[in-house]
């Protein structure tokens, strides 16, 4: 039973249905409106890692992946061509729901609340109120209707991929333990809509004066705390604009919808919002304990997410894969031992570059503002580093970069004092996040995860 119909339990669900599983997935909002309603930046290796197949056409906004970065003060900028594609979640939404459905995988939607039935510390059954059955399972094994706004639900694995908040994992105890509230410093507020062009004059001076054509993209970073970004995109047919805003959540930096708000009030050829939507990301690493109890962690319930910007589709989608790689691997796939399989090949593939990006993403906020502007004023901020940023892979520099970077610093000796250290922390961490224990074993997982938070600091 995968529960939450967001990306990432959508492709758990998947995957492990292709695995030969029999699999349910719960949504609590109505069918084909879970998950994230806007566009978001993805990465087709993320894709064909997770099992699926690179944003189709009709899920992409065909735009040039041109990407002009400017720190705060118009400092810089820095030029590149992006990995990222502007694809839009409704639709990857869509075609994961129809995949599911062709391999068998049934859905339960307006689940308002769940009901937890544990047996020896394992999670075995949920009860749903308020649900609605939609060609659910009927061999009367794997769930029994006990009324028409009622469901129960047993099942050997259940998955949490219901979003920042979870849903099951905080009332599992040896998870919640593992899995404590994301306080409001290490979430990310952000917005992002599609708006009209409400005046085709007025976003060619922008575009005129940020030396840009229709499809790409203008990035200012750090106007709003050292961790932040306004993100602004004409599309190629100068008919509507994309704008991606995010801050830290802790209320030094107002939020993602008044950085939009400001924006639009500074762009009034910005005109009216077509889709679009705000939250909360966190943007810490993955818990280190990803499933316990008979439950997986998926997804933003595992703060599976690229700490420098908040990107959570991509490893979210990615964690699916690993997840029903591991446990089918299991006679039982909800044991302890297909969990902790499951969690150290997370780590393993994924925890160095995120544990690295972690640190970074503190490096940023530590600075400040200023300090962004300083790596951009210095040439220590490169097309490289920005690039393999955006393609979301943690790599140590090349000769050339460390000589490249040594000038800039001999530029800034304030900055080098204030870099230096977090980077050398980023790349050990991005050894130390990637070997978490092989073997069950809590108090080795303790000591790991301890030794990850003090390279990242916290
Ligand atoms: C404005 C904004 C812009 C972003 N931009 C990017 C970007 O450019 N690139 C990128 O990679 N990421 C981006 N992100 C982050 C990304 O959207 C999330 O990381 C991703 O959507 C998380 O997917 P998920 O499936 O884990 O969780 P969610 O998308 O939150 O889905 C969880 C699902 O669980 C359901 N649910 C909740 N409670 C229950 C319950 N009790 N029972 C059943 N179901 C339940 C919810 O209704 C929801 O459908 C952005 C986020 C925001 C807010």
């Amino acid at each position: 039973v995968v529960l939450g119909a967001g990306t990432a339990g959508l492709n758990a669900a998947l995957q492990l249905a292709r695995r030969g599983l029999q699999v349910t997935v719960v949504e609590s909002r109505r069918l084909g409106e879970g998950g994230a309603r806007w566009d978001n930046g993805v990465l087709d290796w993320q894709y064909t890692r997770a099992g699926i197949a690179p944003p189709t056409p009709d899920e992409v906004h065909d735009t040039t992946g041109v990407t002009r970065l400017y720190g705060p003060a118009d400092a810089g900028p820095v030029t590149l061509q992006s990995p990222t594609r502007h694809a839009d979640m409704r639709r990857l939404n869509d075609r994961l729901v129809g995949l599911c459905r062709a391999e068998g995988v049934a859905f339960v939607d307006g689940a308002r609340d769940v009901v937890v039935s544990e047996v020896d510390g394992r999670v075995r059954a949920l009860d749903l109120v308020g649900c609605d059955h939609d060609d659910g399972p009927s061999d009367g094994q794997h769930g029994d209707e006990v009324g028409a706004r009622a469901l129960h639900l047993e099942a050997d694995l259940f998955v949490d991929a219901a979003g920042r908040r979870g849903v099951l994992r905080s009332q599992v105890r040896d998870l919640a333990q593992w899995c404590p509230p994301v306080a409001r410093d290490l979430l990310c507020t952000a917005s992002q809509f599609m708006f009209r062009v409400a005046d085709v004059d007025g976003v060619r001076r922008f575009l005129d004066r940020c030396g840009l054509r229709a499809g790409d993209g203008v990035t200012w970073v750090g106007l709003d705390g050292g961790f932040s970004a306004l993100a602004v995109t004409v599309q190629p047919d100068l008919e509507r604009v994309s704008v991606l805003t995010g801050t830290i959540a802790s209320g030094s930096w107002g939020s993602g919808r008044t950085i939009l708000d400001r924006a639009r009030a500074e762009n009034p050829w910005i005109g009216d919002p077509i889709y679009g939507g705000d939250g909360l990301i966190p943007l810490r690493r993955p818990f280190a304990r990803l499933g316990a109890g008979g439950v997986a962690l998926v997804g933003d319930a595992a703060c599976q997410v690229f700490p420098a910007h908040g990107s959570g589709i991509g490893t979210g989608l990615m964690a699916g894969a690993v997840l029903a790689e591991q446990v089918v691997a299991h006679p039982d796939p909800g044991s302890d031992e297909a969990l902790w399989a499951y969690q150290h090949a997370f780590h393993a593939e994924h925890g160095g570059g995120l544990a690295a990006y972690d640190a970074f993403r503190r490096c940023s906020s530590a600075i400040g503002s200023d300090g962004i502007r300083r790596l951009f004023t210095s040439g220590l901020f490169t097309a490289e580093m920005g690039g393999s940023g955006l393609d979301q892979r943690w790599s140590e520099p090349t000769p050339a970069q460390t000589v490249a970077a040594a000038r800039a610093y001999l530029r800034d000796p304030g900055l080098a004092r204030a870099m230096v250290p977090w980077l050398a922390r980023c790349a050990i961490a991005a050894r130390v996040g990637a070997a978490s224990p092989a073997e069950p074993d809590e108090r080795a997982l303790r000591r790991w995860d301890r030794r990850v938070a003090r390279l990242v600091g916290g």
